[in-house]
């Protein structure tokens, strides 16, 4: 089973994003120099009373189009309602109802079922009374919170879990999770339908006929493996045009619970914005990326074909070069299994520590064969590094100045460890921080 996924909706500025960081927590972000770790996180796992969710703040979600907002939200709140199985509706208690707040409550009344509501940012002692006026809204008796400062989170809480779907909770932590992720028609469905071994799953060449994504659990060379499969989210995506918003909601979703994603592309097709988006989602949430090149078998079997669309993939994408390409079909089954074991192996080479001495070794003879450019007219050094966590792996590197370490020496930097100890498939985390020894000197203390 999935994990139950709760969605936030609410016109902007009510406190979605307030709201999720309380109920998800801060305490795992990373604040470095790190793109995309605390920016845009709007999916996360949590629990409550042994109870584990997602939670997505649906306010995040922003596929590029280029549309009013009233009809942004409205894709925002079509998406939650199709993919989510209970939504928190946040409106702001000590403001007026909006013409926007009530397009959102007449959408959500049919779905009440699964609705909270929420009258946010009242902490102040009589702002209660103010929560009222909102039974207007046909949604039932509204929850009084305060996501800045926690208040009533609790109750809110308890009132949610109710509202989720009993299932399993237990994904044990030794099968390793890996996602399947590809826009609509590329071979999701065939694919997984090959690894299954059986026709378990709808295959159709029509847009819209695939069924619900599930968790399929298989023993595979005695290898414990949870396959998230996102295929077939369109039946159930909602008839309007939503359904972009929706398909990103779930990719989210089941991308933030695996270690690894296989990611198809159509190989008789370039390379699409939608898919470098997805690839891109991948290696910014620092999961494993394993890219399969499916309808293989389409693809005039020429000698250097593969060689050429490789070569163009890291020219469109030249920061996911470290991903493995695998040639496939999933209507012959060709290589199937290979993107299965690769898959595999990226989520090990997740896992990997390098040893502090090793780690400044490869440092050291990089630095020694470049060493960093000035910066302002002062030298930059490198002065050491380790590696602080796996899952993504994350290298600190301490330097007598973080902000004078150019961009292009960063991936200098990056493709030298790659070169030393591979990491194939797995996005790696570079933290430049201050020598806190050097820093105190420089200040003469
Ligand atoms: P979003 O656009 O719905 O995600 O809203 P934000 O979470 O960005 O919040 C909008 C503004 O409302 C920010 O200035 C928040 O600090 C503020 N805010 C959010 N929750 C509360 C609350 O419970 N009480 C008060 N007083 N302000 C809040
Ligand atoms: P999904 O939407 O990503 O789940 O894609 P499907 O698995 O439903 O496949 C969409 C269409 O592409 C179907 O008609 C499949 O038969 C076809 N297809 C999938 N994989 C291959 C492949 O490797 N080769 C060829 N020729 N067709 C494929």
């Amino acid at each position: 089973m999935a994990l139950p996924l709760v969605a936030i909706v609410g016109r902007p500025n009510v406190g979605k994003s307030t709201l999720f960081n309380r109920l998800v927590g801060r305490r795992t972000a990373i604040v470095d120099d790190v793109p995309g770790v605390t920016r845009d996180r709007i999916v996360a796992t949590t629990d409550w009373n042994g109870r584990v969710f997602q939670i997505v703040d649906t306010g995040g979600l922003v596929p590029d189009t280029h549309e009013p907002l009233e009809r942004e939200i409205a894709h925002q709140v079509e998406a939650a309602i199709g993919a989510a199985d209970a939504i928190l509706f946040v409106l702001d208690a000590r403001a007026e109802i909006t013409a926007v707040d009530e397009d959102i409550a007449r959408r959500l009344r049919p779905e009440s079922r699964k609705v909270l509501l929420l009258a946010n940012k009242l902490e102040r002692p009589g702002d209660a009374a103010q929560a009222a006026e909102l039974h207007a809204l046909g949604l039932g008796d509204p929850l009084p919170v305060s996501a800045l400062q926690g208040l009533g989170t609790g109750d809110l809480l308890d009132r949610l879990v109710e509202l989720l779907p009993p299932g399993d909770d237990g994904e044990p932590s030794a099968a390793i999770r890996i996602a399947v992720l590809g826009k609509p028609n590329v071979g999701k469905s065939s694919f997984v339908n090959r690894l299954l071994g059986e026709e378990r799953v709808i295959v159709s060449p029509e847009a819209g006929t695939t069924r619900d994504s599930v968790d399929t659990r298989l023993l595979w060379q005695g290898r414990e493996i949870l396959l998230i499969d996102t295929a077939g989210l369109r039946k159930s995506a909602p008839r309007e045009s939503g359904i972009e918003y929706y398909t990103y909601l779930r990719t989210l979703a089941a991308l933030e619970r695996s270690d690894v994603s296989v990611i198809l592309l159509d190989g008789t097709e370039p390379l699409s914005r939608q898919d470098l988006r997805v690839l891109n989602l991948v290696a910014e949430r620092g999961k494993g990326l394993v890219v399969g090149v499916n309808k293989w078998d389409l693809v005039e079997a020429e000698t250097g074909t593969a060689e050429a669309y490789a070569r163009a993939f890291c020219e469109a994408a030249p920061s996911l070069a470290f991903a493995p390409l695998v040639f496939l079909s999933a209507l012959t089954g060709r290589r199937v299994e290979k993107a299965l074991e690769t898959a595999l192996e990226v989520g090990e080479t997740r896992r990997r520590r390098i040893p502090t001495a090793e780690v400044n070794r490869v440092l050291g003879e990089l630095v020694r064969r470049t060493p960093p450019p000035s910066h302002r007219g002062r030298a930059v050094r490198l002065l050491y590094a380790n590696q602080v966590s796996v899952e993504p792996p994350t290298f600190v590197l301490f330097t007598n100045d973080p902000e004078g370490i150019a961009e292009s020496y960063r991936r200098f930097v990056e493709r030298g460890m790659r070169e030393a100890w591979g990491f194939a498939g797995v996005p790696l985390r570079f933290i430049y921080r201050a020598d806190a020894g050097r820093r105190a000197a420089r200040a003469g203390r």
